[in-house]
């Protein structure tokens, strides 16, 4: 199933939001530019943008992880980004996703941390049995299934957790960095709670 957003929180319970973006955004491509119908769904697809981005639980959370914004929206320039890649990221990119993404993080003051986009959709995740393959051959669409030891999950979910991972490795760096810089706290930084509630998103 294709969603707008994929997000996970620190206990792993993953929730996929935005169910219908993307045959919206089959339908709008679809549309004749300018008609009345084309403007109903560009209407509709920002109600669902805003009740996905809604259903996050902004209140509980502190950090908030995502894939670099800056190279999902670096648009043609994108370095290593194929045509087909940019085609399937465009709605992801689509402007008012990342601005109200950054607004509700600025109005909820949750720390958003964009991590280093690649590879996250490949590494093989598999706890019980560690395992690091990170083949390109280990997705096939919404599927990952890891070549070397057969773990199988959603794509989205295994995105999402290894966002999840490389968020955490940021806050452990940016943590050691406080202790031995206390200045940098006095500058009204937001200061990291123990409970670390922590949700990581994937964008599909
Ligand atoms: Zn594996």
């Amino acid at each position: 199933m294709r969603k707008l957003l994929t997000v996970q929180d620190n206990e792993e319970r993953t929730a996929y939001l935005g169910r219908e973006y993307h045959d919206l955004q089959d339908r709008i491509r679809r549309a004749r530019p300018g008609s009345e119908n084309r403007k109903k769904l560009l209407t509709e697809r920002d109600h669902v943008i805003g009740r996905a981005l809604n259903a996050v639980p902004w209140n509980l959370i502190d950090v908030f992880g995502v894939e670099d914004l800056n190279g999902i929206t670096r648009g043609k320039h994108g370095l290593g980004k194929n045509k087909e890649f940019r085609r399937k990221r465009l709605p992801w990119a689509h402007r008012s996703v990342l601005e109200r993404l950054l607004a509700k993080a600025i109005e909820n003051r949750v720390l958003l941390i964009a991590v280093y986009a690649r590879g996250t959709s490949r590494e093989c995740p598999n706890k019980v049995q560690p395992c690091g393959c990170a083949s390109a051959l280990n997705r096939k669409g919404e599927v990952f299934r890891c070549i070397a030891c057969g773990y199988t999950a959603d794509a989205d979910r295994v995105g999402a957790h290894n966002i999840r991972s490389r968020t955490l490795a940021i806050l452990a760096l940016r943590r050691d960095w406080q202790r031995e810089h206390p200045l940098g706290r006095s500058r009204g930084r937001p200061t990291l709670r123990a409970k670390d509630a922590l949700l990581c998103t994937s964008a599909a």
